[in-house]
Formats: C-alpha cells, sequence, structure tokens
C-alpha cells in the first residue's frame, strides 16, 4: 500500500532546516518511485545549504548519495521493476546537449536536477535512465549509498593515465581520499597516504596504502624523494580544497607527472607556482569534478566485487531528523562518512 505522506528535511532558506510531512511523489510515465534506505552527506550538501553555491535554488531538498528499494514505476518503464535494490543517479542530465553527446554528461548545459528532489527525503523519483541497479544481493544498501561519491572518485583517477607500478599520492584521507587510495591501489599503483590526523592513516593502512605520511611530522617532500629514489611522484590527487597544498605537491612530481586538483577550493584563491617546472617536467595539472553515468556504473561495480571498501568510511549513522546534526559534524571535520538512515528496515 502506498503512503500518502513522506518525511523530507525541507530548507525553505539556505541554513534553515525542518522535518516535513509533505505529499507523496507522483511519477510520470518514464520515471521509477524510489524508498531511500541510506544516504550519505557530501561536504558539498553542507556548502550548498550553507548558501554558498550560486547554482543551488531554495526552497531545496539536497541529498544525493543513496540507495534503496524501487517502489512503482511509470508506464513506459521498460527494464526497472518494483522491488529492485538500486542506487539513483540524481544527476538529471539533458542527454542532447554538446556536453552529454561528447562523453562529459557531468558537464551538461542543461542539468534538470532542480525539477527533482533530493534524497534526505523518503522516497525520490527519477528518470529510468539515472537508475543503477544493484546486481549481488550480498551488497549492503549502506555499502552503494557511496556510489556517487565513489564514482567522482573513479572518474578523478580515471584522468591520471595511470600504469601499474606508478607511485601516486593521495592528499587528504576523508572518505573521498580513502577511496581514492582504494582505487589506486586496483590500478596497480603504489600509494602514499598522506594526512594530518593520525586516526585517519591508520584506516589508510588497513586499507592497503604502502605508505602513510603525517605531513605534520615529516617533510612530504622529502619523504617522497625518499622512497622513489630523488625520482618522485608519477601522479597525485588534491582531495583538499587548498591552493598552498597543490603549490607544495606539484613540485614533487616526476618528470610527466600528473595531478589533479579534485577539490574544490573556497573561498576562491590563486596559485602561484613557476611555469618551469610544468614546461620541464612535462607535468599535466588537470581537475575532475561529479561524475558521468558510466563512472557511476564502473563506481557500483567496484562496490559490488568488494575492491573497494565503503561501510568502513561510515563514522556516523544518524536518523533522517538528525540531518542538521550531520551537516554540524561534517562542517568540524569530524569523522569519516556521515550517513542517514532514512529507512534501514529495508534492508
Ligand atoms: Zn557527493
Ligand atoms: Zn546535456
Amino acid at each position: 500500500m502506498k503512503a500518502e505522506t513522506m518525511r523530507v528535511m525541507w530548507a525553505e532558506r539556505p541554513n534553515e532546516l525542518e522535518v516535513r510531512q509533505v505529499p507523496m511523489i507522483e511519477i510520470e510515465e518514464n520515471e521509477v518511485l524510489i524508498e531511500v534506505a541510506y544516504v550519505g552527506i557530501c561536504p558539498w550538501d553542507v556548502r550548498a545549504f550553507s548558501g554558498l553555491s550560486s547554482s543551488v535554488a531554495f526552497p531545496r531538498i539536497l541529498g544525493h548519495e543513496m540507495a534503496g528499494i524501487v517502489r512503482a514505476v511509470g508506464k513506459n518503464v521498460k527494464i526497472v521493476k518494483p522491488g529492485m535494490r538500486v542506487v539513483p543517479d540524481m544527476g538529471i542530465k539533458c542527454g542532447v546537449c554538446k556536453a552529454c553527446r561528447s562523453g562529459r554528461e557531468n558537464r551538461c548545459q542543461n542539468p534538470l536536477f532542480r525539477q527533482y528532489g533530493g534524497g534526505f527525503a523518503d522516497y525520490v523519483r527519477v528518470p529510468e535512465k539515472n537508475v543503477h541497479i544493484i546486481k549481488n544481493a550480498k551488497t549492503k544498501l549502506q555499502a552503494a549509498a557511496f556510489t556517487e561519491p565513489l564514482a567522482c572518485v573513479v572518474r578523478g583517477q580515471d584522468i591520471l593515465n595511470l600504469y601499474p607500478g606508478e607511485i601516486q599520492l593521495v592528499a587528504g584521507l576523508g572518505p573521498i581520499g580513502l577511496m581514492h587510495l582504494q582505487v589506486a591501489k586496483a590500478f596497480g599503483c603504489r600509494v602514499i597516504a598522506s594526512d594530518p590526523i593520525p586516526e585517519r592513516l591508520v584506516k589508510a593502512k588497513e586499507l592497503g596504502t604502502d605508505w602513510t605520511v603525517n605531513p605534520n611530522e615529516t617533510d612530504v617532500a622529502e619523504f617522497v624523494k625518499d622512497i622513489s629514489d630523488g625520482w618522485g611522484v608519477d601522479a597525485a590527487v588534491v582531495t583538499v580544497g587548498s591552493a598552498r597544498l597543490v603549490e607544495q605537491i606539484i613540485p614533487m612530481l616526476a618528470p610527466g607527472g600528473r595531478l589533479n586538483i579534485f577539490a574544490g577550493i573556497y573561498p576562491k584563491d590563486q596559485l602561484h607556482i613557476d611555469p618551469n617546472l610544468i614546461h620541464y617536467g612535462e607535468y599535466v595539472i588537470t581537475g575532475s569534478a561529479d561524475s558521468t553515468p558510466i563512472n557511476m556504473d564502473k563506481a557500483l561495480e567496484l562496490i559490488e566485487t568488494g575492491i573497494v571498501k565503503t561501510e568502513t568510511l561510515i563514522s556516523h549513522m544518524l536518523p533522517l531528523e538528525e540531518l542538521g546534526k550531520g551537516f554540524e559534524i561534517v562542517n568540524k571535520r569530524q569523522g569519516l562518512k556521515i550517513m542517514l538512515d532514512v529507512n534501514s528496515n529495508l534492508e
């Protein structure tokens, strides 16, 4: 029996959050209704909620990292069936613009997501093409809820053109950095994991990094020289929004080194680097943002095969109504992934 109302975490204005009962979502012919089991809090959600993201209009229901169960499908939906365990991709793309037609759906020029709600709610709707079906019955929904952030990580590693045996530096070991290191290992890299928080270094070890380094205790540039016989790191990913950190890491690159500025940098800042480093070093300084449907599919596969461990990254599991508390924890940079238990009885 379909419920008549549902809970949502309603943000009327930036920094204003309340639990609301709203009428149950109606789906269109090509859409799927999904009951949310778990939804992760992304630092982007926190920034958007504070009103710091100009692209986010209010009122708004945020949340885009979830997994759940299909409850209803529109009459033109062909493959997805009620009862399926799924991950919805809340990045609703037009599919026809130049970005979408060149494999860069993440840069879609006409994103449609504003018409859709978010996952800090009992239910969401998405077009059928935005549904990723969980294949392995053993995959936990709370693990699958990491598909979207892992998809961004997959894209960020893809762009580094890695080769087995290369040394990669992962700077910043929040949930994102801890996923980067696992994907880098899966690509055959030897990984240096760097973070000033000791517990995060322990986690990185557990997840298979080759080396850990605490920049508060050790000169990272010297450390890199030591372990690479003066060669440098072949690749680096900066998961912390800091221009200073990018400046520090560029000179650690080996000839032909690639560096991904993975995190957006706010407030806006400038890089000051000697261009000759890039010229003579043949460095590739790049970035990556968001993900495409292909990245989502690969990410879910990495979770379902156990190649990337995600559940172990959950430090807090809060009920949906405590979203505000979750935002505070993220703001204070405590813990790792803050996940909301929306309807865990579905698991
Ligand atoms: Zn996210
Ligand atoms: Zn598009």
